[in-house]
């Protein structure tokens, strides 16, 4: 909705209703999207029985805000959908510092997806993929045909080649698919393709069906971090800088490093493209293969301390194809909702807000693991999880919780044993 000047200092303080009240004062959602937040308006039965097959149900998660993001110039309140503890707090974290230090900055490479039509037993694979070459201009206007109204929208065929791979032959073919994804535009079109692709190539077709490596989506999200906000000791920053450097480098040659780092990177991504209505399973299958586009799986960020400018910087490359518009985007009312909170963006706008987040909890999760390692902060929520597990009240919430973090074993038995000391003491 509009841009409003908000102090965001607090809102992890405020009740749920609190959070939703300073949402509407600022009005920062629209009145239908607040009285969704009000209600808790989830997916219709109905529309969830004809989204997917065999409903008997439908499956409630967190929907939190990540508020503070500034992310070229602009001011975001990010929605995230997680049932993770931390992850909002400590991309909230990374935001505000990152704000204080100039905030995020990102290019977008290019947005067009990628098709491939491959095809078998081709006898002449050389011959085959000249004669589809020839054939191009003809080729780019038959898949335009196939999916005329992406065209009207400004979109379409964008490129063809071919390539033999093994004893494949394949077909590529780019598609600018405006605000969608483009899954099922791409699909239509590779499948026209195929008949006039099996008549040039004299093979047979295989598949036809979009890549999820999409390679033609990328985003760059840079940022720096002013020593200060490390430490105000200066010394105790630049160690803290330091050993941020070395952990990127750590997951740049040793792959379980690799993966987990990757995996802190998508806790936020995962959480804003979900909240946003997104297909999570694409932008991850598409995250990883690019982690190991040079043949060894790395980390997908990279972080340098600069000795002359006495700043961290960070930067984080991935395929990001998200949308706007299609899929079941317009048919969850908390989907729009978080559509609401992020001013309506458009799908290249949302794919710069997605990698700037992925950036900011790849930051706080190194910063964590570098100084007083993550479970500190993840222990907190975890032992509410489980008092709520043990039945535990609202009220009786903070007195449980602190005598939980004591301890020794964190875990259900012990829930249930606090929780029963404290209510025999009030009886
Ligand atoms: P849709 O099939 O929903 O197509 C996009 C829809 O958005 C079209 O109906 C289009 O209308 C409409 N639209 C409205 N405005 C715009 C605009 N400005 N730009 C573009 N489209 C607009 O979705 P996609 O083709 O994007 O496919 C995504 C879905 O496919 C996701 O649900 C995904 O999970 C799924 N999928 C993913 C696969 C994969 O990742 N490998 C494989 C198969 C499916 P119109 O038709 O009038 O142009």
């Amino acid at each position: 909705m509009t841009e409003n000047k908000v102090n965001w200092t607090g809102f992890s303080k405020k009740s749920l209703e609190e959070r939703i009240s300073l949402l509407a004062e600022k009005q920062l959602l629209s009145a239908e999207h607040l009285d969704n937040l009000k209600h808790n308006r989830q997916l219709p039965l109905k529309t969830a029985d004809q989204m997917a097959e065999n409903v008997i149900g439908t499956h409630s998660l967190p929907f939190a805000l990540a508020p503070d993001f500034l992310i070229d110039g602009k001011e975001y309140q990010v929605p995230f959908v997680t049932e993770e503890p931390s992850v909002v707090a400590a991309a909230s974290f990374a935001a505000k510092i990152i704000k204080r230090s100039g905030g995020f900055t990102t290019v977008i490479h290019e947005r067009q997806m990628i098709g491939q039509a491959v095809l078998y037993q081709v006898p002449n694979l050389r011959k085959a993929q000249n004669d589809i070459l020839a054939q191009k201009a003809q080729l780019l206007v038959l898949a335009d045909e196939a999916y005329p109204s992406i065209v009207k929208r400004g979109g379409g065929a964008r490129c063809l080649t071919v390539d033999i791979k093994d004893d494949f032959l394949i077909v590529y073919l780019t598609v600018d698919t405006q605000e969608a994804m483009g899954a099922n535009m791409v699909n239509t079109m590779m499948e026209a393709l195929m008949p006039t692709l099996e008549e040039l190539s004299g093979g047979q077709q295989l598949m036809a069906i979009l890549s999820n490596y999409a390679t033609e989506s990328l985003v760059t999200a840079s940022c720096q971090v002013d020593l200060r906000f490390l430490s105000r000791d200066k010394a105790k920053a630049q160690t803290f800088a330091h050993k941020i450097e070395l952990a990127s480098r750590l997951a740049q040659t040793d792959s379980y490093r690799a993966s987990t780092h990757n995996k802190g990177i998508f806790n936020g991504i995962d959480a804003v493209v979900m909240a946003t209505g997104n297909d999570w399973r694409a932008i991850e299958a598409g995250g990883h293969t690019y982690a190991a586009k040079d043949g060894q799986y790395r980390g997908l960020s990279l972080w340098t301390f600069d000795q002359k400018q006495q700043v961290l910087k960070g930067t984080l490359t991935l395929p990001m194809p998200v949308a706007t518009k299609g899929g079941s985007i317009g048919l969850n009312p908390s989907v729009q909702t978080a559509h609401d909170l992020l001013g309506n963006p458009n799908a290249r706008e949302l794919t710069a807000v997605i990698a700037s987040v992925g950036l900011a909890q790849n930051f706080a999760a190194l910063k964590a693991l570098t100084s007083t390692g993550i479970q500190s902060g993840h222990m907190k929520l975890q032992a509410k999880s489980l008092l709520l597990l043990a039945g535990a009240k609202e009220t009786e919430l903070p007195k449980a919780a602190a005598l939980l973090l004591k301890t020794e074993h964190l875990n259900l038995e012990t829930a249930q044993t606090i929780l029963q000391n404290l209510r025999d003491e009030t009886t």
